[in-house]
């Protein structure tokens, strides 16, 4: 007859998780690459907001907000970080989109638009009391700075480049295409 008590594994991961604080979870995600731009984690892009103690069997909740409205890779995300906490035994884990604020640029680190450039990819500009002027730009006719030689000679070539979020552009200065990270 088996007597065990059904939480005995339940208290066991248990301990695990309560080990952990919410700055170690989040450390943990610095692992987790965007599927879009795998030079880096979502963690410096801004995706993650915040990770909270869900309340239930010391699990935690990670909060993400989507740099693009309907961008396929969230789910891809999502997938991600889920994968990287049960690869470290973190469970129960819940991944929690928010939609209460826009993604902006200015969540993203410094770091993470210098690699963005050096990947190859024109970094989104910068938000802020400009934004009213930029969205104005971006609807007629937006102008995207090469990001190998900085020239504004660039043409659109297409509204999507390998990914639904990042759009082709051809640079007439160096003669190379690159993509722009399209957001918000
Ligand atoms: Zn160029």
């Amino acid at each position: 007859m088996n007597n065990q008590h059904p939480d005995a594994s339940a208290s066991t991961r248990k301990e695990n998780s309560e080990a952990l604080s919410e700055q170690e979870v989040m450390m943990l995600l610095e692992e987790v690459t965007d599927p879009e731009i795998p030079v880096l984690n979502v963690v410096e892009m801004g995706i993650v907001r915040r990770v909270e103690k869900s309340g239930q069997e010391a699990g935690f909740r990670v909060v993400i907000t989507p740099t693009y409205s309907g961008c396929p890779a969230m789910n891809a995300i999502e997938q991600a970080i889920l994968e990287k906490m049960m690869e470290k035994g973190i469970r129960p884990v819940d991944v929690v989109t928010d939609h209460r604020e826009p993604w902006t640029t200015d969540w993203m680190t410094s770091e993470a638009k210098r690699k963005l450039k050096e990947y190859g990819i024109a970094p989104p500009p910068p938000t802020g009391d400009d934004s009213d002027f930029l969205s104005t730009l971006k609807s007629s006719q937006k102008i995207v700075p090469c990001p190998f030689c900085d020239s504004l000679e660039t043409e659109l070539r297409s509204e999507f480049g390998s990914t639904a979020c990042k759009s082709l552009y051809y640079c007439h200065g160096c003669s190379q295409p690159f993509e722009h990270f399209k957001c918000i």
